[in-house]
């Protein structure tokens, strides 16, 4: 791959869904990026484990819904690695296998506020420009003070990005599986239909 910028849409993807896929998109064009790793987490610790689909099935769907982007490509690198996933480990192998590239790590911007309880933070933005999604939830002011206090705590490079509130969210679409509804629009079809045939997320 001879991408230069790369982003990467890390994310436990349990479902992935099309808010996920536009945030990709939307960051793309804002950073100017050649491309997006889509990289479904391992085992995402801080997360509840009630609902969750395995590694294998999550990273199933993630292929399938960026399958169509040339510019979008899924990695298996932390549902193979195993253990918990700390995104510093991932930067760390991607710097290693792209050592000239610029690696935008994209989140929603909430994160900032999260990040720093997240393992080796000063590893994670050593290694990458963190591009975060304001959705309108937080002030832009707050957004605005939180980056300048971690850009001057731990030198971190982070990218303001106005994006669209979408209510979409996975757990949204576990309950309406759950409650027999559909999911069409919500995910691809391709997700959609694998979701249907794997009777997932139905009697969680
Ligand atoms: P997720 O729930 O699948 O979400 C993935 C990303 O998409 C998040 O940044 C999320 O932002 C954003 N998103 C979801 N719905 C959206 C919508 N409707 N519109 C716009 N953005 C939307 O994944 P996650 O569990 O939060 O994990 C995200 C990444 O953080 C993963 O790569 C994970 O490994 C990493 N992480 C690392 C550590 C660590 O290294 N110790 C700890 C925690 C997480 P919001 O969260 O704002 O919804």
């Amino acid at each position: 791959m001879s991408w230069e910028k790369i982003g990467i849409m890390g994310g436990t993807f349990n479902p992935i869904h099309i808010g996920h896929l536009l945030l990709a998109q939307w960051a793309m064009e804002e950073a100017g990026l050649d491309g997006i790793i889509f990289m479904p987490t391992g085992n995402s610790y801080l997360k509840d484990k009630t609902e969750m689909l395995s590694g294998s099935e999550r990273l199933a769907m993630t292929r399938l819904a960026v399958q169509d982007r040339d510019c979008f490509f899924c990695s298996d690198m932390e549902v193979k690695r195993g253990g918990n996933t700390y995104t510093y480990e991932t930067l760390e192998s991607l710097r290693h296998i792209y050592p000239q590239a610029e690696l935008y790590f994209i989140v929603g911007a909430d994160c900032l506020f999260s990040i720093e309880n997240w393992y080796c933070p000063e590893k994670i933005f050593k290694q990458c420009t963190l591009l975060a999604a304001s959705r309108g939830s937080t002030p832009l002011q707050e957004l605005e003070e939180k980056r300048q206090e971690l850009a001057e705590h731990y030198g971190a490079d982070i990218l303001l990005m106005a994006f669209p509130d979408m209510e979409i969210s996975s757990t949204d679409i576990r309950r309406r599986c759950r409650e027999g509804k559909s999911i069409q629009y919500l995910v691809p079809d391709s997700v959609r239909e694998y979701i249907i045939a794997g009777h997932f997320y139905e009697n969680l």
